[in-house]
């Protein structure tokens, strides 16, 4: 059992260099025990509003600065994050449940955008192009555009964080990052490695606090430029509907629901094994992990025996004990809403094929917030389970009988964030996913995120991108000046 490390950090708002204290103090959960990490002081208005106004004034020197500085700054902290990568991870462990194995991953996925920012923040190209009238010039630059207000959720709190602080920073912005209520722990513990790398003070705030509360700041208070929220739809909806007032730009990365597409062809086993890790990744709270598995009818009987095979074998635990695949959900309600889900899918006529609740042989974790590894077959689109975000380890198995069907049906949803294609010949793999109404799809992969890659998400799943080239665009603006061209007197 992997221990907690003394923090090097306090449970406090960091604003302007300093821990501060707010007016109300919340506790915080390890998932799996229930039992308290630690009270967490959180920012209240006035705080929010001094963390955004230092922000602002450290703004003017931080945009000023070279970009090549800026990114060694960036890059600095990605190394830092790597040497304390096993502190960072037993605390995401902790704190949000996963495995530690999988908080390692988390780290090394987070270090990886500041690394890419740290790279990109000098690759902000303008123009220069052909001026209609002969004797003038005009230049395109894209310069940083404010102060962001950056909001972000607890299933991947340290990675969903370093996406929008590496591209904000990267691109001249300075940022206030409000941590989601559950997971504030491993954002503070980010200030320390950051200043340690150089940044100067009030270029990154860290103000834990209640989501309605600070988004409605952020979106009032006339410093903020832009708002970048990583949440569910309907945050992003109410987020933007504040943020409507003063025309602030928003960035949003929103709830999925995304099909998994088995084609005739696949490779069973290879396929139902990539379906279990996506599933216990997170314990299946992820934005991009498969809602609906799409099964040829010709296959499912193979691939359901092999897949409750492997769910068997799998352990449910604490994250921070040795061999343990999939963790807790986040609290007690979210595994009474995944529940509602199975109990409504099985009134409606599927099938329980299997579930594993391994947790439950450790009486240690009896207060902890668990709910089963668990298959269901003979899944309709028409039930709750196939239409809403499930966020835990459930795979809904949907049978179809043509890939034409399959597409269609995939596509019957509000969302369009990730899709995936599991088969063997690539064409068809290909055709297949180009026909898919989402941001990203994986074929053959469960996991294509990287920050090289830039990720978003269409329809009801949100606005913009992060990673890739892209990522940076979120935080700039387009400036033009159109002036005389100057002549050489010959
Ligand atoms: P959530 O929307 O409840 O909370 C996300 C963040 O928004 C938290 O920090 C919360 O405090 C804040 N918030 C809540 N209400 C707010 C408001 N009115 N104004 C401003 N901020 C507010 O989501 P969650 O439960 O923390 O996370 C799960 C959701 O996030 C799922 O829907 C999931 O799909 C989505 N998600 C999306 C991505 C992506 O990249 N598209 C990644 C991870 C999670």
């Amino acid at each position: 059992m992997k221990a907690v490390p003394d923090f090097w950090f306090e449970p406090a708002p960091w604003v302007d260099g300093k821990w501060r204290r707010g007016t109300e103090e919340i506790s915080v959960p390890n998932p799996a025990t229930n039992a308290s990490l630690a009270s967490v002081s959180r920012a209240d208005a006035g705080l929010v509003a001094q963390a955004i106004e230092g922000a602002e004034k450290a703004w003017t020197d931080w945009r000023s600065r070279s970009p090549i500085e800026r990114g060694v700054i960036l890059k600095r902290t990605a190394a830092l994050m790597i040497a304390k990568r096993e502190d960072l991870a037993v605390l995401l462990s902790a704190e949000q449940g996963k495995p530690y194995a999988q908080g390692l991953g988390e780290v090394d996925y987070a270090a990886s955008f500041f690394q890419w920012f740290g790279e990109e923040a000098r690759r902000s190209y303008g123009r220069i192009a052909a001026h209609p009238e002969a004797e003038r010039e005009f230049f395109v630059e894209h310069k940083a555009i404010g102060v962001a207000g950056l909001i972000t959720p607890w299933n991947f709190p340290l990675a969903q964080g370093a996406k929008k602080i590496a591209a904000a920073l990267a691109a001249g912005c300075t940022a206030v990052w409000k941590p989601a209520e559950r997971t504030p722990l491993i954002a503070l513990a980010m200030a320390p490695i950051l200043e340690e790398a150089g940044l100067p003070q009030g270029v990154l705030q860290i103000v834990p606090g209640r989501g309605a509360v600070v988004g409605k700041i952020f979106a009032e208070h006339p410093a903020v430029r832009v708002l970048s929220l990583t949440g569910s739809t309907a945050t992003g909806s109410a987020l933007m509907a504040d943020a409507a007032r003063q025309i602030k730009r928003v960035s949003l990365e929103l709830g999925g629901n995304a099909p998994f597409i088995v084609l005739p062809d696949a490779d069973i086993e290879f396929t139902a094994e990539h379906v279990l890790r996506l599933k216990l990744f997170v314990s299946g709270q992820v934005c991009v992990t498969a809602n609906r598995v799409f099964v040829h009818e010709s296959i499912e009987r193979e691939f359901l025996d092999i897949l409750s095979q492997k769910l068997e074998r799998a352990v449910v635990g604490n994250g921070l004990s040795d061999h343990v695949d999939a963790g807790p959900l986040i609290h007690r309600q979210a595994c009474q809403d995944v529940d509602a889900l199975v109990s409504q899918a099985l009134t409606a006529g599927a099938r329980l094929v299997c579930r594993n609740a391994s947790f439950e042989r450790d009486p240690s974790l009896k207060e902890g917030s668990f709910y089963p590894l668990t298959l269901l077959s003979d899944v309709q689109d028409s039930m709750h389970i196939a239409s809403h975000e499930i966020f835990g380890p459930v795979i809904p198995v949907l049978r179809y009988k043509t890939v034409v069907e399959a597409i269609q049906r995939a596509n019957e949803t509000p969302y369009g964030l990730a899709g995936y294609v599991y088969g063997q010949d690539m064409t068809s793999c290909r055709a297949v996913a180009r026909e898919l109404e989402v941001g990203i799809v994986g074929v053959n992969e469960w996991r294509p995120l990287k920050a090289e890659i830039p990720f978003g998400g269409i329809k009801q799943s949100g606005i913009g991108a992060e990673g890739g080239e892209e990522g940076m665009r979120e935080f700039l603006c387009t400036q033009v000046i159109s002036m005389p061209k100057p002549t050489w007197e010959r």
